[in-house]
Order: C-alpha cells, then sequence, then structure tokens
C-alpha cells in the first residue's frame, strides 16, 4: 500500500531537480501524476520512467492552465498540485532590468498563483479536499544580496501560502495549503545562475562552508518534505512553512 494510492497530482517543473525527485516520491507512493515543465525532453523521459502523463507547460502563461488541469481530471480527481516550477536570477538591483525582475515574478510568482487559481475549483469539484504545496526557498524567510529579487518573489509565496491556506479553510473545501522552504539543495539550478556552467558556483562548496549540517541538501531530501505536506500524515496542517535547510536558518555555530 502507499500513502498516496487512488490520488492525482501536478508537478510543476517537473523535468529537474527537486519537482523530478517530487514526481519519483509521489510516484512510488502509488499518486497517479501529470508532470509539466518547459524541458520536454527530460520532463518526457521522466514520465516515460514513471508512466505520468507530460505536458508542455509554461506556469506563467494563462491560456495553458484549462489543459492541465483536464489531464489531471482524466486520471480521476485531482487531489495535489505541488506549485515548484521557479528560476533564479542573480545580480545586484541596480543592474538589473525590468524584463529580468518580471520574468522572475511571472515564473515564481504568477505561476504560482495560476497553478492555485486553476487546481482549486478542480479540487472542489472533486469534493474530497486536496493538498497544496507551494515551493518557497529560505530567500522567502530573510534578504539575500545579490538575489533580491529571487528573495522578493519566494517571500510572496510565503505569505500568498498562508493566505490561500485561510482562504480555503473559510471555504470550509477540506483544502490544506503549506510553503516548503529549501535551503542550499543540490540541483541544476545552480549551473542556470551567472558563473554556474562552469562550476564557480558549487552548491556542495556552499553547502559546506554556510550549512551547519555541514553540507548541501539533496532535492529526494525536499521531495520527502513534500511527500508528508501531500499526505494523510499532515491532516492537520495547513499555512504552515516547512524549512529543510541543514539549520542554516537556526542561527550561527560560532567556533571558538
Ligand atoms: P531546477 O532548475 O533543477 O528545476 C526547475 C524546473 O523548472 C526545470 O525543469 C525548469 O525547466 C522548470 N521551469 C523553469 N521555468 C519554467 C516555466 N516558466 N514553466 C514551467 N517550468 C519551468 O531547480 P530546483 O532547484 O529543482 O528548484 C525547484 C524549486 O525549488 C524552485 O521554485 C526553486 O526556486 C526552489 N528552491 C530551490 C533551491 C535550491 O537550492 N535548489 C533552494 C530553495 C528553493
Amino acid at each position: 500500500m502507499g500513502m498516496l494510492d487512488g490520488k492525482v497530482g501536478i508537478i510543476t517543473g517537473a523535468a529537474s531537480g527537486i519537482g523530478a525527485a517530487t514526481a519519483r516520491v509521489l510516484a512510488r507512493e502509488g499518486a497517479k501524476l501529470v508532470l509539466t515543465d518547459i524541458d520536454d525532453k527530460a520532463g518526457g523521459a521522466l514520465a516515460e520512467e514513471l508512466g505520468a502523463t507530460y505536458l508542455h507547460h509554461d506556469v506563467s502563461e494563462e491560456e495553458g492552465w484549462p489543459a492541465v488541469i483536464a489531464a489531471a481530471e482524466r486520471l480521476g480527481r485531482l487531489d495535489i498540485m505541488v506549485a515548484n516550477a521557479g528560476i533564479g536570477i542573480m545580480g545586484n538591483v541596480v543592474d538589473m532590468s525590468l524584463k529580468d525582475w518580471r520574468r522572475q515574478m511571472a515564473i515564481n510568482v504568477d505561476g504560482v498563483f495560476l497553478s492555485v487559481k486553476y487546481c482549486i475549483p478542480a479540487m472542489r469539484r472533486a469534493g474530497h479536499g486536496g493538498a497544496i504545496v507551494m515551493l518557497s526557498s529560505v530567500a522567502g524567510l530573510r534578504g539575500s544580496a545579490g538575489l533580491a529579487g529571487y528573495s522578493a518573489t519566494k517571500g510572496a509565496v510565503r505569505l500568498f501560502a498562508k493566505s490561500m491556506a485561510l482562504e480555503c479553510a473559510q471555504a470550509g473545501d477540506g483544502i490544506r495549503v503549506n510553503s516548503v522552504h529549501p535551503g542550499i539543495i543540490a540541483t541544476p539550478i545552480w549551473d542556470k545562475l551567472p558563473g554556474g556552467a562552469n562550476n564557480r558556483i558549487d552548491p556542495h562548496a556552499i553547502g559546506q562552508a554556510t550549512v551547519p549540517l555541514g553540507k548541501a541538501g539533496e532535492a529526494s531530501e525536499i521531495a520527502d518534505g513534500i511527500l508528508f505536506l501531500v499526505s494523510d500524515l499532515s491532516s492537520h496542517v495547513t499555512g504552515s512553512e516547512l524549512v529543510i535547510d541543514g539549520g542554516m536558518t537556526a542561527g550561527r555555530i560560532t567556533r571558538l
């Protein structure tokens, strides 16, 4: 018996990193999945491996959302939404173009807004509640020089999750909404930052230097937290923030 037998879920940004690891864990636990991404090669291959449905979809484009929801409803009732797709654009704010600021907002914030706007009616139609998880970050809990725009998007996601938890509680629809806050996690997102491709930004080195547990986290460690939040084990958890950061936000270790 899997923890998610009979449940149907959507994972955005599922072709890589945390999204792909989450797809593996949720499929292992019996969920039927719709995976979406803009990287069709990796997304399609993962869907084939897991027996899932893959759809090309840019989360920030509203026109594509009804087809994503319809694909999930063809698998049964919609129970789970993992709003995971996100990007990070590095650089000081004075050097950042408005175009880049808006692109980051469009994917990280508008994309999460649309995920929720379109999945809640489907969950309400099914009438069995549901679980929505939004990927924020430790950058949504505190500021970050050089990633100020990213922090702004992840802070927005954090309070959007809490507000939606209350909106659903008020509606009495049984839908729980929570945010997840990873610290330094070794995924391809780091390769996409300026300087990442030639390994000048190495999450393992940063993890060793800055994470109290002494290492970067793995995508599967975030996926395990997401599994808790979408399973019945967390039936009384809503409006909550699950920080999975190896102790980064707990404080400082003073070595004498
Ligand atoms: P990743 O780059 O490995 O994966 C992100 C996926 O999102 C990719 O497959 C990419 O193609 C997809 N994507 C990008 N733009 C998209 C769009 N417009 N529409 C649909 N899909 C799109 O990154 P990751 O590390 O797995 O990050 C997943 C989430 O976790 C992101 O929201 C990220 O901000 C968050 N996060 C990551 C870390 C970390 O250290 N890796 C830390 C905190 C938070």
